[in-house]
C-alpha cells in the first residue's frame, strides 16, 4: 500500500467512525447518510485511490479543475457532484460530467442547465442551494437563494426538462444569526426541506455538513455530508 493510500484509508476510517457515531447518537441508521468526498485542489490520483477504497461520490467546486479530473477518472464507478458557484457559461461543461449540481441558486441557471442537459441527452439531479443568512431577494455570500425563494426555484427545476429536483443543500453561514450555530442552521434547513417535500415528495436529499460540522448535520437530519479536509488533508490556501 502506498503511503498516500494508507493515509487516505486511515482518514476515511476516522470519518466513517464519526458518521457512524453521529448516526447512533441521533438514533438514525448509518445507511441514511451518504458520504460525499470533496476532492477540490487534490489530484485525480487521489480520486482513483478513493474509488479503490470504496468511495462512491465525489464533489468539486470549480469547473475547469473538475472537468479535467472527471475526464482522467472516466471509467471509475463514481457519482460527480458540482458544489461551487456556477456561471451560466460553464453549464455546458459541467453537465458533461456532473450527475448532480448541488448549487442551483437562481432561475436563470435552471434554464441554462435544462438546455444543456437536453442537448447532452442526460438527466442531471439538482439541489436548491439555500443561503440561510440571506434576506428576502438577496443571494448568500457563499451562493444560495434566500429561504423565501426556495419554493419558486424548486418549481422551476421540477418543471424543467432534463433536470430532476432532488432536494436542498446549504453551507453553515459564517455571518448573521446562524454564525457559529451550525446545529440551529441545519435544523432550519431541515424545516425548509420539509416544506419542499410537501410539494415534491421525491426531493428528499438534504446535503449539509462538512469536516468541522458533520455531526451537527447528521443530528439535524442530513442525508448527505460533504467532507474534504478530514479525508484529504488541509488544502493549500489561496485556491
Ligand atoms: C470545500 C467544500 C466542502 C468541504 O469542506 P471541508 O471543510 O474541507 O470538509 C463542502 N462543501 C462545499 C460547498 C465546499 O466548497
Amino acid at each position: 500500500m502506498t503511503e498516500r493510500r494508507a493515509q487516505l484509508a486511515g482518514n476515511l476510517a476516522r470519518v466513517e467512525e464519526r458518521i457512524a457515531a453521529a448516526c447512533a447518537a441521533a438514533g438514525r441508521k448509518r445507511g441514511e447518510v451518504t458520504l460525499i468526498v470533496v476532492t477540490k485542489t487534490y489530484p485525480a490520483s487521489d480520486v482513483r485511490l478513493l474509488a479503490e477504497l470504496g468511495v462512491r461520490d465525489v464533489a468539486e467546486n470549480k469547473d475547469q479543475e473538475a472537468a479535467a479530473k472527471a475526464a482522467e477518472c472516466a471509467g471509475l464507478d463514481l457519482g460527480w457532484h458540482f458544489v461551487g458557484q456556477l456561471q451560466t457559461n460553464k453549464v455546458r461543461s459541467v453537465v458533461g460530467y456532473a450527475d448532480m449540481v448541488q448549487s442551483v441558486d437562481r432561475v436563470k441557471l435552471v434554464g441554462a442547465l435544462s438546455k444543456a442537459a437536453v442537448r447532452a441527452g442526460r438527466e442531471v439531479g439538482c439541489l436548491v442551494q439555500v443561503a440561510l443568512d440571506a434576506g428576502s431577494g438577496e443571494t448568500g455570500s457563499r451562493g444560495g437563494v434566500a429561504p423565501d425563494g426556495v419554493r419558486e426555484l424548486a418549481s422551476a427545476v421540477a418543471g424543467a426538462e432534463g433536470l430532476r429536483l432532488a432536494g436542498v443543500m446549504a453551507v453553515a453561514p459564517l455571518a448573521g444569526p446562524y454564525a457559529g450555530r451550525q446545529r440551529a442552521a441545519f435544523e432550519r434547513l431541515m424545516e425548509i426541506s420539509s416544506g419542499l417535500r410537501a410539494e415534491h415528495p421525491a426531493a428528499y436529499m438534504v446535503s449539509a455538513g462538512m469536516s468541522s460540522d458533520l455531526e451537527d448535520a447528521v443530528a439535524a437530519g442530513a442525508t448527505h455530508v460533504r467532507v474534504g479536509t478530514a479525508v484529504l488533508g488541509v488544502r493549500p490556501r489561496l485556491r
